[in-house]
Parts: C-alpha cells; sequence; structure tokens
C-alpha cells in the first residue's frame, strides 16, 4: 500500500472491517484539479474484490439487521457527531480532490453529516401495519424488512453528501453495502471509513470499492444473486446501463440521475431574492450539481434588471484555489468538464448568444472556469438541452406563462424547477404544471435531508431523504394471519 501519505487519508479498498490492497495490487491517481498535481494514489478494486466485499457483507448481514432499530440508530447519531467533530478536515479532503471552494466543502460535511443524523431518527420509525381484512376472516399484518445487500454508486460533485444520502437509511434499515465511490473523489469515503468504524459500524456491514474498473465492477456485483438493490447517483446514460443490468437478476433499484433544471422568474418576482436564489440555484459547488439552474425562464419585463443584476454579483465572485479563504469559485473537477462548458458557450455564442461577463477559462494551472451570464440565447443552443455542470447562467426571455411552462417541461429530465413570484397563489397553480419532482419556490435551494429528494421522467426513480429514503432499503412483507 505506497502512497504518498495525505492528511492520513487510508488509500486501500476497505472490506471486512480492513483497509486491503486490490487483488492485482493495482492502483490509480487521485488528482488536484486546482493544481494538476497528482495528490496520492488509492487501490483500484478488481471484481475479486467485488466478490469478497459481498462475502464480507453477506457474513455480516444478520447481525447487523438483528440488532434493535436503537443500537443502530446510535451508531449512526455517534456518527453524525464524529463527522461534524472533522468538519474542517473533511472540508480540506473534499476541496483537495474536487476543486470547489472551502465553503461549499464546509457546506457539504453539515448536509452529508445530517443524513446521519436524520436517518438516526428514522431508524426507529420503521412502521408497520395490521388490518382487517374486508371480507374474509384474517388480518392483515404488513411489517418491513431489510431490502438485503445493497451497492451504492456515487458520484464526484458531493463525495460525501451523495455517499451517506445512501449510507444512513441503509444502515438504519439494516442492510450492509458495498460502496464504489467517483473514481475522481475517492478520498472523502475512504476518509468517512475511520469516522463510521468509530461510530460503531461493525465489519462487514460498509464496504469501499474505488475502482477504475467501474463498468466491470458493478456490473458482476449487480449480477450476483446476493445482490438486492442498487442505488445509484450520476448521469442519466451511466443510469440507463445499470439499469438494464438490474433487469437480469431484476435487482431494486434507486436512481437519482441528471437534471436541467428551469429558474423561473415571474414579472412579479422580488428580484433582489430571484437573484440571490439564482446565486445559489446556479453557482453552489460551481455549477456542479444535479440541482443546478440550467436556463434561466425571465420574464420580459424583469428580464434586463434581473440579467444588470445577477450579471453584477457573477462578476464580483472570487476566483481562485478552493483551499484559500475567501475563494467562492473553486476549480470545476477535471480538464473534461472545463472543456465541456467552454463547448456549451462557444455553441451558444455561435448562434447569436450575447456574454454579459465571463466567458472563458482562467488562463494557467487548474480547471477555473470565470463565471459567465449569457442572453439572447438561442432555442438552438446545445446548453438547453443538456447538463452545463459549470458556472454559466443562460438566460432567454417570456412572454406568457403557458409559452414559459410548455419550454420548461420540453426536455427528458425532471429534478428539479426554481420559481420565483410573490403571488403565492399563481406559484403553487404554476409548481403544479411543472413536470418536476421538486420545486423550489422562492429559494434557490431544495435539498434537505428531511424532504423527498428525487426527480421524475429520465432524472431518476425512487427518492433519498426523508422518510421516503428509508423505505428504498425495505421490503414490505405481508402476513395473512388467522388471528
Ligand atoms: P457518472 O454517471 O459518470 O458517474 C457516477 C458514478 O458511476 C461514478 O462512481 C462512476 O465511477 C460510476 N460509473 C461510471 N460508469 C459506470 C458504469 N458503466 N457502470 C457502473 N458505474 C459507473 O456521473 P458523474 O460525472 O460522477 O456525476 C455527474 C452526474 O451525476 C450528473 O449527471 C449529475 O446530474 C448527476 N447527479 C445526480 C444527482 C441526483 O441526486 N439526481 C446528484 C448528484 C449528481
Amino acid at each position: 500500500m505506497d502512497a504518498k501519505p495525505i492528511m492520513d487519508i487510508p488509500t486501500g479498498l476497505f472490506i471486512g472491517g480492513k483497509f486491503v490492497d486490490a487483488s492485482d495490487g493495482e492502483r490509480f491517481d487521485v488528482m488536484n484539479p486546482a493544481t494538476e498535481q497528482v495528490l496520492t494514489s488509492v487501490a483500484s478494486a478488481t471484481v475479486d474484490d467485488g466478490m469478497k466485499a459481498l462475502d464480507a457483507a453477506e457474513a455480516a448481514f444478520s447481525d447487523w439487521a438483528g440488532r434493535t432499530p436503537r443500537v443502530r440508530a446510535e451508531v449512526l447519531r455517534k456518527a453524525f457527531e464524529l463527522m461534524m467533530a472533522e468538519q474542517e478536515r473533511l472540508a480540506r479532503i473534499i476541496t483537495l480532490e474536487n476543486g470547489k471552494a472551502l465553503s461549499d466543502s464546509r457546506s457539504e460535511v453539515a448536509y452529508a453529516a445530517e443524513f446521519f443524523r436524520w436517518y438516526a431518527e428514522e431508524a426507529v420509525r420503521n412502521l408497520g401495519d395490521v388490518m382487517r381484512a374486508p371480507s374474509s376472516g384474517a388480518r392483515i399484518l404488513v411489517q418491513h424488512k431489510p431490502i438485503g445487500i445493497a451497492v451504492l454508486v456515487t458520484p464526484w460533485n458531493f463525495p460525501a453528501a451523495m455517499a451517506t444520502r445512501k449510507i444512513g437509511p441503509a444502515l438504519a434499515a439494516g442492510c450492509p453495502v458495498v460502496v464504489k465511490p467517483a473514481s475522481e473523489t475517492p478520498l472523502t469515503m475512504l476518509a468517512l471509513m475511520p469516522i463510521l468504524e468509530k461510530a460503531g459500524v461493525p465489519p462487514g456491514v460498509v464496504n469501499i470499492l474505488p475502482s477504475r474498473s467501474s463498468g466491470a465492477l458493478v456490473d458482476k456485483l449487480l449480477h450476483d444473486p446476493r445482490v438486492r438493490m442498487i442505488s445509484f447517483t450520476g448521469s442519466t446514460a451511466v443510469g440507463r446501463k445499470l439499469l438494464h443490468g438490474a433487469a437480469d437478476n431484476v435487482v431494486n433499484t434507486g436512481m437519482e440521475l441528471g437534471g436541467n433544471a428551469p429558474f423561473i422568474v415571474c414579472a412579479d418576482a422580488d428580484i433582489d431574492a430571484a437573484v440571490e436564489g439564482a446565486m445559489i440555484a446556479k453557482m453552489r459547488n460551481i455549477g456542479e450539481a444535479c440541482t443546478a439552474a440550467n436556463r434561466f425562464y425571465v420574464h420580459e419585463e424583469v428580464h434586463d434588471i434581473f440579467a444588470a443584476r445577477l450579471t453584477d454579483r457573477m462578476r464580483r465572485m472570487k476566483i481562485g484555489n478552493g483551499l484559500e479563504e475567501g475563494v467562492e469559485v473553486g476549480a470545476l473537477v477535471n480538464a473534461e468538464t472545463r472543456d465541456k462548458v467552454e463547448h456549451f458557450v462557444a455553441d451558444a455564442v455561435a448562434k447569436g448568444a450575447e456574454i454579459l461577463t465571463g466567458g472563458e477559462p482562467v488562463p494557467g494551472k487548474g480547471y477555473f472556469y470565470a463565471p459567465t451570464v449569457l442572453v439572447n440565447v438561442p432555442d438552438t443552443a446545445e446548453c438547453l438541452r443538456d447538463e452545463i455542470f459549470g458556472p454559466v447562467a443562460v438566460l432567454q426571455r417570456f412572454h406568457s406563462e403557458d409559452e414559459m411552462i410548455s419550454r420548461a417541461n420540453d426536455t427528458e429530465y425532471g429534478l428539479v424547477a426554481y420559481l420565483f413570484t410573490k403571488d403565492l397563489k399563481r406559484g403553487l397553480a404554476l409548481s403544479e404544471r411543472l413536470e418536476y419532482g421538486m420545486i423550489g419556490l422562492n429559494r434557490g435551494l431544495v435539498s434537505d435531508p428531511a424532504a423527498p429528494f428525487g426527480g421524475v421522467k429520465q432524472s431518476g426513480i425512487g427518492r433519498e431523504g426523508a422518510h421516503a429514503g428509508l423505505m428504498e432499503f425495505l421490503e414490505t412483507q405481508y402476513i395473512s394471519v388467522a388471528w
């Protein structure tokens, strides 16, 4: 396990309660996107390592599921406390491997830890049901049992929160897990593991498999009959592949996929509040969020004032290495993401869009892109169809509500929409017409561990967070009882 040590982060696979090398000894590098330098290397799990992790999970399952909900709850509560005690260290690790500003990373750690606290509280609320059958003499008794071993595959944009949002409910439900963190950001999950151990998570209950052969590894796991759930957060393209793979053994799926969020500013909106909301919805995580506002539809009466104020705010943002205090815009995760953003802007401009601020990468080392506002963006621009995943606000004007709703809904995605209006009645009526799993009504942030997070259409299947998130890891069993 020879790797450059960094911040005491283990760099092996975690299987059955131990950090180990990959069975073929392979490792891969983890980069710092702000400096383009290698931070360290981590072990790369093979398919054989995947099987060892399943063996460990299988061995741990009955003991973990058999512990009382209160005992599991206490472990999760402790994990929340320990995680918050290490908030600063974990935030630095996130910034090092992901590039986002420390302020974003600190918020992420707090958000991520909150899933442990929330599911500590949910673990003791696995409620069943009993009723009298309407016509037979039976009683209908309904209980919810752990679904079984779950494979959790997470993305790089929130390396802590997307993991805890799955681990929290899985452990609360009594399920052991095998976690496959994103190859760009495996260190955060590896750094979380000693915290989980200290909190009392027994060997085998959480196993971690960073791998640069994600496709082969996850496919093998999905086709092992011991796996009963795959919970995935990532792109719709990969989600689709996993859904195909899950079909063979009819594995349960939870899919948190891509988005193309509209951000709607009505004529009667409080413009300052809308700009504030836009800064969060667009710039949290440098726009590298499935919930990031991707298309702004602004009523023609307020378009220019909204564009001017948003531009002013975006222009003043401090760009730099995320580890520096005061930096608001860190580096994008890799060259590919930065180049994609550059392509979207070039495409829109070539088709007639106008740049109000930004519009180019920052020269020098690191994958930085300047906060950008585009107006007069034509309908044919690619950035209106695809996730931008970067700090670019794309504005269009609208004239009537009907036209705006039909444009907002004209996408295969349906994760989140934002809507600003002072008229709550109008806001609720329009919300109902938006084909999205979540609506931010006069708010630029919807993520909350207590709320059911998830999308409709090709943005996903199932919900994470809230009581619904616990139910994803539970199987319903009905017993017909001769009372
Ligand atoms: P990605 O789909 O490329 O990767 C996600 C994870 O899947 C990573 O761990 C990756 O290593 C793994 N993976 C890649 N190919 C695989 C394969 N063939 N089989 C199995 N696993 C594979 O996504 P990303 O680039 O890491 O993250 C960005 C995407 O995630 C965006 O589309 C974003 O919208 C989405 N996202 C969605 C949510 C949500 O809650 N809906 C949250 C965060 C991110």
